[in-house]
This record gives structure tokens, C-alpha cells and sequence, in this order.
């Protein structure tokens, strides 16, 4: 039969020295069972028993769904340099790859109602790609879900192919089709590539029409976003990312609600660090409370990838407030507060204690050409806004707010000639509750000349200053930064996520 996707069975029980069984081991032969994924199949494969299967694992869904979220992991992603489209035919292809090399693992998903968290993640990412190329962020969503389905549904015809019972399967289906759809039918069976690629065209070009309806209709309603930044544009330096596993050096209360602390080690060789990227950050990857192992992902030929079978990592972003190449210490200032990981960590870090840094992924370098400043800070951004008043040219003019609790938060920022620096006090509102950074930017005197600006901290409250800046007073997108340090409720907010009015 003329069959495009040629899927071959591998010859169950390797030779070689039998695995110890985990829930690793175990995983790692669902991915390795190219043909159909079943728990007889696993336990032949590693030789044991299927009841000792059950020790490791809960059944047929979990080993799936894990065995999913690994493939997904390691899988390499596309380049978003390449433009929209050939953004997606890249992701297409990749999926395509996917289900060629384990079709019956996904066929065995499909079946399944278990969500993989690794594929979610992946589709937010193109999502946000395509955001970041124009789209708005429900199309780049819907997008994302409907190549996703399609890809799948046409995959599924591919691990169709290596079932036993694939012709009796689509014999069937044609019988009750009729006649008419009978030969697209058979033909798509028998040439899904060719069909996917053909599908894949038309959907494109669908997206492609209505993104640049939106487009324009993005362009009348916010003419003054897109017009060009009146001088230098942020330059973006990208860095390959390395693991690093650190040690507190020092640790110190810098105010009651703050407390700096100093990591270092031999780790810390090579770590990049500019100036005029003053919110330059890392993940930190803090210890397990009960065995005390740090869990970061590795870096492997196809990027960041989770360690099979270890727990899923968690890790909060912190911005580099200094770094020492000489001493090899990195310096962090963190917020304490009671509701996190990262907040309670840091209240109880004492020299010794360790810590798993990832990052910076790249830096931000910011225009230092333009007239002066407006920078807005809540406490999460204090050391951001440390090191802009810091890393300014001498010649320019600052107009900076911070919002605190009150004047036992605030910290010395008076360093600077020519910078205003205002402190906005909550008194006994909850963070992220007060309209005061807006209220304040809203009746700014702004001084003479281009301005650019600098807003961040919790994401809900900086949406209307957001607003202010771009939409009310027409700034162009490339003259203001206004970034979601947290999200009042949210665990790890992800500061990529896009608000509807970004
Ligand atoms: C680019 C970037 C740079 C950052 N730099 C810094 C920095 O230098 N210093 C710093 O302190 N923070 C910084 N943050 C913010 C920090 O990552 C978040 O506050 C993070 O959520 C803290 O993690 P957690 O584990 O303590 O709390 P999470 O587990 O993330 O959240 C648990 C709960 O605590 C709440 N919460 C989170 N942060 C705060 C807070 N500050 N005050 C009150 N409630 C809170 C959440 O809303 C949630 O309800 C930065 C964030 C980004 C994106």
C-alpha cells in the first residue's frame, strides 16, 4: 500500500542489563514504544510484572500523559525570527515529527482525557509568539488550538497506520461515509502529509487575511502606538542559558519588609551582566522543603528540557540588583512577604543556604538617549529602579515614584542629582490594591523633551497607567516599558502573560 507515513514496530525486549523499574524507567519506554502504548507492552519491555508497574505509576493515563510531557519538553521549538507563517509551518512540522516518531503514544493521548501541562505550556508559548508579531491575543490563541486539533486529528491517521486493525478501521469508516467523501477519504488515509500540508495552506491563508484585518483596524484605533520611538529603541542581547547552583554569602535586612541577599560560587564564572539593563533578572529555584533537593531544568542540544521522572520544578524571577565579576557575588533584594515560596525563603536565608539561579536569558538594554525618565515603582522594583537611577547618564533628567507601606519601607534613592524621587505611601492597604503610581503619573508635570517609561509592578494595578501612557497620551510603543512584577492572587505570575490592552 502507497503509504506516506511508514511506521515500524520496534522488536519488543532490548537485550542489555534490565533497568531498575521507577516511574522514570517507565516513562522512558512509553516514549521509547513506537507502536501501541499499553501496560503489557511496558512491563514486557522492561521485563517485570504489570502489577509492579502500579508501584511507580497510577495506570495507562498517567504513563501517557508523562510520557507526553516529556516528549513535548525536549522537543525543539521554532523561530519566531522567521516570520508568522513560517513560524507556524515550522511548528506544524515539528508536531508532524512528533507523531511520526511516536504515534502510538499519541493515539494513546487522544484516547486519554488527562491534560498534558507541557503541551499547554508550549501553546501558550506560540501563542504569545504570535502576539508579539501582531496578533491579538484571543486569534493567537484560537490560532494555536485550531493547528494544534489539526495537526492532531491528521496524526491520528498516522498512528491509525500502525494499528493492526488500520484497514479494517478505515473500511469501516468509509462504509458509512457513502460514496462521494469515500475517495478524499482514502486518499487522505493514504496521503495525510500531502492532505495536512494542503489543510495547513488554507487555514494559513485564513489567519493571514484576518490578521491583517486586525491589523488595520489595530492600526486606526491606536495610531499613536505605532508610530516609530523618537530616539533609540531597547536593544535586546540574548545569552545561552547555564544552570547555576548557588550559595548565600550574606544575607541583611535592608528595611522591615526587605532583605538583600548576597549568593555566590564558582557557578557564578561567566555570568553576564551589563549596565543600562536595569531590569535584568534570573529565575531562582529554591530547595524542596522536605528533602532539601533543588529540581532546575537542564540544558540540553534542544534547550531547556524538565529532568525525567524528577518533581516539576518552580522558580520566581528576581532582578539582578548588582553583580561583583571579581568577588563572583550576585546581589538580590526581595520583597518579604508571608504568601510565597521565594518571600519565606528569603526571610530565613542564612549564609550556606542554597539556591538554583537560571538566567539572565537575555538583557535589556535601554536607550540612554532620550531627554529624561518617568519611572514608576512598586516594592518588587525597587532594585530596578535602584539601578536605573544608578546607571543613568549623569545628564538626565528623572522623575521617579515608589509606592511603600510606609517610611520604614523606603530605601535611600537620594543618590542621584537631577532625579525627583517621590514616595507614595499605602499606609495599611494590601500591595497591589492602590490606584496611587497611577494617580501619581497622571498628574506628573512632564518636563521638557522625549520621555521614556519605565512602570512595574503588581500587573493589575499598572494596566491603567498602561493605558495612560500609550493610549491617553499617544506614546509610542517603543518609549515605554510597563511590566507585571506579580499578580495579586497569583502564584508565580508569568510577567510574559499578555493583558487584553497590551
Ligand atoms: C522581571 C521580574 C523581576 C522581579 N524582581 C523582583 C525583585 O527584585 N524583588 C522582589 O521582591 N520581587 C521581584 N519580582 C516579583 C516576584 O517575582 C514575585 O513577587 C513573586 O511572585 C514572589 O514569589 P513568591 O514565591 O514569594 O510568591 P508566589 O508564590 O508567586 O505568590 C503567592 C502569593 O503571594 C502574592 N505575592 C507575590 N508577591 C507578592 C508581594 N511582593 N507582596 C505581596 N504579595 C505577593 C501573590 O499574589 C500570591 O497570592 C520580580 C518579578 C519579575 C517578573
Amino acid at each position: 500500500m502507497d503509504r506516506e507515513a511508514v511506521v515500524t514496530r520496534p522488536a519488543r525486549r532490548k537485550p542489555g542489563p534490565k533497568p531498575r523499574l521507577s516511574r522514570e524507567s517507565i516513562l522512558a519506554a512509553a516514549v521509547a514504544a513506537g507502536g501501541v502504548v499499553s501496560i503489557t507492552g511496558i512491563a514486557d519491555d522492561l521485563g517485570c510484572s504489570t502489577a509492579s508497574l502500579y508501584r511507580h505509576v497510577e495506570g495507562l493515563d498517567d504513563i501517557v500523559v508523562g510520557a507526553i510531557d516529556l516528549v513535548i519538553a525536549r522537543t525543539r521549538r521554532p523561530d519566531p525570527a522567521a516570520g508568522w507563517r513560517r513560524f507556524l509551518e515550522e511548528e506544524c512540522d515539528i508536531r508532524w515529527g512528533l507523531y511520526e516518531r511516536h504515534s502510538g503514544l499519541f493515539s494513546a493521548w487522544s484516547a486519554s482525557r488527562r491534560l498534558s501541562i507541557a503541551s499547554v505550556q508550549r501553546n501558550e508559548w506560540v501563542a504569545l509568539r504570535l502576539v508579539d508579531a501582531g496578533f491579538e491575543l484571543a486569534d493567537a490563541r484560537s490560532v494555536v488550538s485550531t493547528i494544534a486539533a489539526t495537526a492532531a486529528e491528521y496524526g491520528f491517521l498516522i498512528a491509525q497506520a500502525c494499528l493492526p486493525s488500520a484497514e479494517a478501521a478505515l473500511e469501516a469508516r468509509l462504509a458509512v461515509l457513502g460514496r462521494a467523501s469515500a475517495d478524499v477519504e482514502r486518499d487522505r488515509a493514504h496521503h495525510p502529509r500531502q492532505h495536512f500540508d494542503r489543510q495547513l495552506r488554507i487555514l494559513l491563508d485564513g489567519f493571514a487575511l484576518h490578521y491583517e484585518r486586525t491589523r488595520d483596524r489595530m492600526t486606526e484605533s491606536t495610531a499613536p502606538e505605532t508610530r516609530p520611538a523618537a530616539r533609540g529603541e531597547v536593544e535586546i542581547v540574548m545569552y545561552d542559558l547555564k544552570p547555576r547552583r548557588l550559595e548565600v554569602v550574606r544575607a541583611e535586612s535592608l528595611t522591615p519588609t526587605m532583605r538583600r541577599v548576597v549568593l555566590g560560587g564558582s557557578d557564578l564564572e561567566g555570568f553576564p551582566f551589563l549596565t543600562m539593563a536595569p531590569d535584568d533578572h534570573v529565575k531562582l529555584f529554591f530547595p524542596d522543603a522536605e528533602t532539601g533537593e533543588i529540581t532546575m531544568p537542564e540544558i540540553g542540544p534542544d534547550g531547556m528540557r524538565l529532568v525525567p521522572g524528577a518533581p516539576r520544578p518552580q522558580s520566581r524571577d528576581y532582578t539582578i540588583r548588582a553583580f561583583d565579576a571579581d568577588a563572583l557575588e550576585l546581589t538580590l533584594d526581595f520583597v518579604l512577604h508571608t504568601h510565597g515560596i521565594a518571600g519565606n525563603w528569603a526571610a530565613a536565608a542564612e549564609p550556606g543556604d542554597r539556591v538554583g539561579v537560571l538566567g539572565p536569558r537575555g538583557s535589556h538594554k535601554y536607550p540612554a538617549d532620550y531627554d529624561w525618565y518617568l519611572l514608576a515603582a512598586d516594592e518588587t522594583a525597587l532594585p530596578a529602579l535602584s539601578r536605573w537611577l544608578e546607571e543613568l547618564p549623569a545628564d538626565k533628567q528623572v522623575l521617579a515614584f515608589a509606592e511603600v507601606a510606609d517610611a520604614s519601607s523606603e530605601i535611600d534613592l537620594s543618590g542621584r542629582p537631577g532625579a525627583t524621587v517621590t514616595y507614595l505611601h499605602r499606609g495599611t492597604s494590601e500591595p497591589g490594591t492602590t490606584t496611587l503610581l497611577d494617580d501619581a503619573v497622571r498628574a506628573a508635570d512632564f518636563l521638557d523633551g522625549e520621555v521614556f517609561a519605565w512602570v512595574a509592578g503588581e500587573a493589575g494595578s499598572l494596566k491603567p497607567i498602561r493605558r495612560y501612557l500609550t493610549r491617553e497620551l499617544g506614546l509610542p510603543k517603543g518609549q515605554v516599558k510597563v511590566d507585571g512584577y506579580w499578580r495579586r492572587g497569583a502564584a508565580d505570575h508569568d510577567h510574559h502573560a499578555v493583558d487584553e490592552d497590551d
